[in-house]
């Protein structure tokens, strides 16, 4: 096996990584200066926690590498597996401890459930949290037996965190979405360039940075910030042989959707740019009997969760929705992803279509264009690039909005919601999203994904009283008996109570559970505060700055510019290509330039069917020659692309089998 690409059929994979198990490599590896670890201990942890009979590629060869002590950057797609790489040689230490750093709230609860389920113990500290349940969490992992740590880089740099983390003992520090350590990159956070001060408080365990995006400045930059001792790549392909991409060019969107849909069996994703479309394309594919829901960032975190699960298990059919979808979810048997409109660079794109076929059987990304989407996206462009007038002004109308004074706010965060703040102060949401990114990279803000706050609830009312009221009102006997059976202490405290634990428990629906709530609220019985799904706006450590002393550094704003303009012209590259196979175009962009055609995107097929149909061409062009016809009337007459016309009489005039007079009149040579 030649090819480096993590998708191979996974038969293939499986006896392939068989053998090697069956070989047992007979090396030994340090992990850190603790353990020593063997690679059959390895696949035992696969296989004993995940249930996993083999690893992807580039995942082995990633874990040995750590292993054996090299810092190393892994480059591997979104849903290649990432997260196996530091978890499993961590869960085959006997005390090994993991440091992950990630920037992403969502997907550090995610990682954090999905540890905790298999019993493995893991915590997150984030932003959202109170001092009091971050000072829990941290002692945990000094003198408890957690395994994971996962941190949002705004925390590493406080004080708090960096006093615990000296009596910690990590046996590998893993640095996820590592891009966001760069300027380069298109996600610069500068906390990140903290990192690699933790380092010098265990410089001898290895370091481990991953992404999905990186083009080699940036990898370079990586590496060197985050004072990797030898620099150490490894990359895996981002082919996806079973995924067919294809681009269509077309009046009618609505109509090219359709027929995808109807042609294509089994569930898929719509991908619109906006909340209202995506409202209304599923509405359009109820019209036609297409079982379709919408999702996006503005709807109820309880009606996202309720709306997701039907799709995953198949209640719902297709998925319209906005890129707040996707992210954490794993769903195998997608079929298809539809692009309603252009993202705004082949990343993104690639991460969204991506989600097709995990199941690696046949699937199909294809991305719609308009006649009027490349005008479109270039007024949208300069509209949400933000002059810095506007970035000042956006910072000040934050801080007015959060009602932070002058010198105040210093790594406070606040609950934001753009979407209010927008609304109230009349601004464009895509210029704020851009200047409050500018703002980030100056280290003045930091805008995080949803934090998650769940529902609370106290009785207000003592026992006593609570059983009067149950012999009064037997509606609600069973379920206040079935929050007193779950939670204990709700008499004394506010709780975190979860709806969808109680409408399980109790049998009735989630709408049911919060109306019960509401009623008990009204009567009040209880003080009931429902569950907040908000963004955090979190400001450095300067606080709030007067407008005068806000500098921002013409690289992070022209070369932002410059770069988003870049992205986008490689976007539309991709779109307006007839020539390149488009999975080679893409694993181009992402840098590996050995990549072969993949014989399914549009492109190959329709060069494949130009192929076969050559002949054919040939023999219809000599006939038209024999009867001393033209060029012209070739092209009027056959039913073929005038540029293979062309190409075929060129071809045709070469081998010498025809001549072209001077008005074009075809000649056959004798
Ligand atoms: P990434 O961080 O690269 O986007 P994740 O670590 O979230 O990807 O993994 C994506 C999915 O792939 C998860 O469901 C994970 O359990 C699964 N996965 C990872 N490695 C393997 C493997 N060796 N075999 C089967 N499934 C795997
Ligand atoms: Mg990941």
């Amino acid at each position: 096996m030649t090819s480096k690409n993590s998708w191979v059929n996974p038969r293939v994979f499986f006896l392939q990584d068989t053998l090697f198990y069956l070989q047992f490599r007979p090396i030994m590896v340090t992990f850190g200066v603790m353990n020593k670890i063997s690679e059959r201990e390895l696949y035992e942890v696969l296989l004993r926690v995940w249930g996993y009979t083999s690893f992807r590629r580039t995942q082995l060869e990633t874990i040995v590498s750590i292993c054996e002590g090299n810092d190393t950057l892994a480059l591997m797609p979104t849903g290649a597996g990432k997260s196996l790489i530091y978890q499993v040689p961590t869960l085959a230490t006997d005390k090994g401890f993991c440091l992950v750093i990630t920037p992403l709230i969502s997907l550090m609860k995610d990682q954090v459930d999905k540890l905790r389920r298999k019993g493995i113990s893991a915590v997150a500290i984030h932003s959202g949290m109170t001092p009091r349940q971050i000072d829990i969490a941290l002692d945990n992992c000094v003198y408890g037996d957690t395994r994971f740590l996962y941190v949002s880089p705004e925390r590493i740099a406080t004080e708090v965190f960096r006093a615990r983390f000296e009596r910690m003992r990590p046996t590998l520090i893993a640095v996820d979405e590592a891009h966001c350590i760069s300027q380069w990159g298109y996600d610069f956070r500068p906390s990140y360039l903290r990192i690699a001060e933790l380092r010098k408080q265990c410089p001898n365990i290895p370091i481990l940075a991953l992404t999905a995006s990186a083009t080699d400045a940036v990898a370079d930059d990586i590496m060197q910030k985050l004072e990797f001792r030898k620099g150490h790549i490894i990359r895996s392909s981002f082919s996806r042989p079973n995924i067919s991409f294809s681009v269509r060019k077309v009046e009618n969107k609505n109509a090219q959707m359709l027929r995808v849909i109807q042609n294509v069996q089994g569930s898929g994703i719509v991908y619109a740019r906006t909340r209202e479309a995506t409202q209304q394309l599923a509405e359009l594919l109820r019209e036609h009997g297409i079982s379709a829901s919408y999702y996006h960032g503005g709807l109820e975190p309880t009606e996202r969760a309720i709306r997701q699960d039907e799709w995953v298990s198949g209640k719902c059919r297709i998925m319209v929705a906005t890129n707040a979808f996707g992210m954490g979810i794993d769903k195998a048997d997608v079929r298809f992803v539809i692009h309603y409109s252009i993202c705004d660079s082949l990343e993104h794109y690639y991460q969204e279509a991506g989600r097709a076929g995990r199941d690696e059987k046949k699937a199909y990304a294809v991305l719609l264009v308009g006649p009027d989407d490349h005008a479109k996206a270039k007024r949208m462009f300069s509209f949400e690039f933000p002059s810095l007038e506007i970035i000042k002004k956006v910072y000040e109308a934050i801080a007015n909005y959060l009602q932070v004074a002058i010198g105040d706010g210093a790594g406070i965060s606040y609950d934001f919601n753009v979407y209010e703040f927008c609304k109230k102060n009349k601004m464009f949401v895509g210029t704020v999203l851009n200047a409050i990114d500018i703002l980030r990279m100056n280290n003045y803000l930091t805008l995080t994904d949803e934090s998650e706050h769940p529902s609370r609830i106290m009785f207000t009312i003592s026992r006593d009283e609570l059983y009067k009221l149950r012999v009064e009102r037997t509606d609600l006997d069973h379920f206040i008996r079935t929050i007193l059976r779950m939670y204990d202490g709700v008499f004394t405290e506010f709780r975190a109570v979860s709806e969808s634990a109680i409408a399980t428990a109790s049998g009735y629906t989630i709408d049911k559970v919060r109306n019960l709530f509401r009623t008990l609220w009204q009567l009040r019985v209880i003080r009931y505060i429902p569950s907040r799904c908000t963004p955090l706006m979190i400001y450095a450590d300067c606080g709030r700055l007067p407008q005068e002393n806000l500098y921002i550094s013409p690289e992070s704003y022209t070369l932002r510019k410059e770069m988003a303009a870049e992205r986008y012209r490689r976007m539309f590259e991709y779109a307006d290509n007839t020539e390149v196979c488009r999975s080679r175009m893409i694993q181009n962009y992402f840098g590996e330039t050995d990549a072969e055609d993949c014989g399914v995107c549009d492109i190959c097929l329709a060069r494949k069917k130009r192929e076969r149909n050559k002949p054919e061409l040939e023999e219809q062009i000599l006939r038209l020659a024999t009867d001393e016809g033209t060029i012209r009337q070739a092209v009027e007459q056959l039913e073929y692309d005038p540029d293979v016309i062309a190409r075929t009489i060129d071809k045709l005039q070469d081998e010498g089998k025809i001549s072209v007079g001077e008005m074009g009149q075809l000649r056959i040579n004798k």
